[in-house]
């Protein structure tokens, strides 16, 4: 990492689920971690004292990715405290499922300005920063629903997919800058995004016969994120027990 004090990172969407277990896990790599949320204080400070517990250490930042400049003063917050962000997963997302024929437009905006524009909104202060140190690790959480798409989902996979294509014209744009921009895509994951949802039913669909755990997410995130992965960019690695 680019200096001794180890590294920072900001994880969107920190509070709960694959989030939490990925800014649990840079943590323990010695990363300083910022753990973004949108509204859950009590879900983001068990983070951070969990994080801290293991003797780890980190930080809340509460702001709304699809908002543009308040998703920019938060980054400048960041920079000007440390110095730099060598560390941005792009977590945060929802899903709002319907038929396509039945989805009003603020389903669609919604879904889409979260899970797509909210890339924008971070990543783009972000690069700035990582471009002047010359050092970034970038990575997005996609979905499995962003490669082969899902019914019901039109909004979600889209915005995944459209997370996807965005990761490969980043790392392609940021390739001689030492910033690698990559995307991981989990299959179903044990969060609370999947509340609602049929289990028995999406495990009868998983080779693997089981869903997956956030820390198993985490893994994949890490190792995308350390040093060992300095000549992959521009790629999407999927975390989903054999689905596609
Ligand atoms: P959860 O619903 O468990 O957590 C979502 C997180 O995103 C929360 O921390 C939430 O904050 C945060 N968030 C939502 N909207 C905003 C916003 N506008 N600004 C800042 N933070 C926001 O989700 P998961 O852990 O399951 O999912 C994480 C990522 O993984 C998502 O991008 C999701 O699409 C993707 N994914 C998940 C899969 C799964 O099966 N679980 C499968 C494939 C992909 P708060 O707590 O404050 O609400």
């Amino acid at each position: 990492m680019t200096n001794k004090e180890g590294p920072v990172a900001l994880v969107t969407g920190a509070s709960r689920g694959i989030g939490r277990a990925v800014a649990a896990r840079l943590a323990e790599e010695g990363a300083f971690v910022f753990i973004n949320y949108f509204s859950n204080d009590d879900q983001a400070k068990a983070t951070l004292e969990a994080i801290r517990a293991a003797g780890g250490k980190g930080e809340c930042a509460r702001f709304d990715i699809t908002d543009t400049e308040s998703s920019a003063e938060a980054v400048k917050a960041i920079v000007k405290a440390h110095g730099r962000i060598d560390i941005l997963v792009n977590n945060a997302g929802i899903r709002e499922d319907r038929l396509f024929a039945l989805m009003k437009p603020e389903v669609w905006t919604k879904v889409v300005d979260t899970n797509l524009s909210g890339f924008y909104n971070v990543t783009r202060p972000v690069v700035r920063a990582m471009v002047k140190k010359k050092y970034g690790r970038i990575v997005s959480i996609a979905s499995a629903s962003g490669l082969t798409g899902n019914a019901g989902q039109v909004n979600y996979s889209a915005s995944k997919a459209g997370l996807i294509g965005a990761t490969k014209a980043l790392a392609r744009e940021m390739g001689k800058a030492n910033i690698t921009v990559n995307a991981v895509a989990p299959g179903f994951i044990q969060t609370d995004m999947l509340d609602g949802l049929d289990i028995e039913q999406l495990e009868s669909t998983i080779p693997a016969g089981r869903l997956g755990t956030p820390e198993e997410v985490a893994h994949a995130v890490g190792f995308l994120c350390s040093d060992q992965a300095s000549y992959i960019t521009g790629q999407v690695i999927g975390v989903n027990g054999g689905m596609i």
